[in-house]
């Protein structure tokens, strides 16, 4: 017997590009991007920011670097950023907030990650000569190291507009806006709606190879576009690139609701295993977070043994997080909870 396929949950960019998108990507016609002539890139771009219901929007390798682009436009060296505690530019992208841009952030502790916009105001530094200033306040839709939490948009559209009245410019990283918006009902341009730059992922669970979009004015898009340039991010016949994101803005972003489907059942299934822990008001998008009675690297080593890949969630010792995406279908699911069982139960005996 052949052993069993490994399932692999610890990210939504573990997806390999689909036959047709490989197909729209070697038919991408393409020109050199630097000098603003790639077709393909173009199309993309306008299409992002018709989408996100911004002027402009500028394509990037990654959606590290469309969040640092956005550092880079708002703030200056010694600026303060205000973001909850478990963002992204906090703990995932390498420091570059402070390496690339000399920004330091005041971390605001919220719950699984959102903000209320009462928290806004006492994290504003009153103007004194030993204050740093207070420049932007940064949001997260879908929050990953919250679970994957959906704001609600009142509560996101109340907090946006908190930050303008405060003066402070407002960043979404919306890597996983297209998962808020599927969860949510709501859509991107709403979700969006006052920000002055959002970021966007097509490699997380729109399934596309590589690629990130930051959107905005054209003024900060322009602006943008240098230090992508600085960065090393400007890319030549980016088109086939382009294509791939192109691609699954068309085709994968209703699929997302099916992701969010086998999270729930997936959910479901380990809230039924003794010794595993899940709970289920915080599965809100293609995250579940569940808690076992073992070290979070530990229990992900036997669950590797078990052909399941997955990978702690980094919000307490002992939670392992899974993500459903467009390489799992629901009979994967049905499949992965009984592996699971069993490594339970091993853990537990
Ligand atoms: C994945 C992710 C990013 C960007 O990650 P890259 O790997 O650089 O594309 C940014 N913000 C959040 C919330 C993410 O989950």
């Amino acid at each position: 017997m052949n052993p069993p396929r490994t399932i692999d949950l610890r990210s939504d960019t573990v997806t390999r590009p689909t036959a047709s998108m490989r197909r729209a990507m070697a038919e991408a016609e393409v020109g050199d991007d630097v000098y603003g002539e790639d077709p393909t890139v173009r199309r993309l771009e306008e299409a992002v920011a018709a989408r996100l219901g911004t002027e402009a929007a500028l394509f990037v390798p990654s959606g590290t670097m469309a969040n640092q682009l956005a550092v880079g436009i708002h703030c200056r060296r010694a600026d303060e950023l205000i973001a909850e505690a478990g963002s992204h530019c906090i703990h995932y992208e390498t420091g570059a907030v402070a390496a690339l841009w000399g920004v330091q952030v005041c971390p605001v502790q919220g719950q699984q990650g959102l903000l209320t916009p009462a928290q806004v105001a006492p994290a504003l530094r009153a103007p004194a000569d030993w204050n740093p200033r207070s420049r932007l306040l940064w949001l997260e839709n879908t929050h990953n190291r919250g679970g994957g939490t959906v704001w609600p948009a009142a509560q996101l559209g109340a907090v946006v507009a908190e930050g303008r009245r405060l003066g402070l410019a407002v960043h979404l990283d919306g890597a996983r806006l297209f998962n808020a918006e599927a969860a949510s009902g709501v859509r991107v341009a709403e979700l969006a709606r006052g920000v002055d730059t959002v970021s966007v992922c097509f490699s997380k669970g729109l399934g596309a190879p590589v690629g990130s979009a930051l959107c905005g004015s054209r003024a900060h898009m322009a602006e943008a576009r240098r230090l992508r340039k600085m960065l090393g991010g400007g890319m030549r016949q980016a088109g086939i690139l382009a294509a791939a994101a192109l691609h699954a803005l068309e085709h994968h972003v209703e699929r997302l609701a099916d992701d969010h489907r086998n999270a729930r059942l997936l959910a479901e299934g380990l809230a039924g295993i003794r010794g595993v822990e899940v709970d289920l008001a915080r599965v809100q998008s293609n995250m579940v977070f569940a808690t076992f009675p073992r070290d979070a690297e530990e229990v992900c080593r036997h669950l590797a043994r078990a052909g399941v890949l997955a990978g702690p969630a980094g919000s307490g010792p002992n939670v392992v997080r899974f993500v459903l995406h467009l390489d799992i279908a629901t009979a994967d699911v049905h499949d992965v909870t009984q592996r699971i069982s069993l490594v339970a139960r091993e853990l537990t005996a």
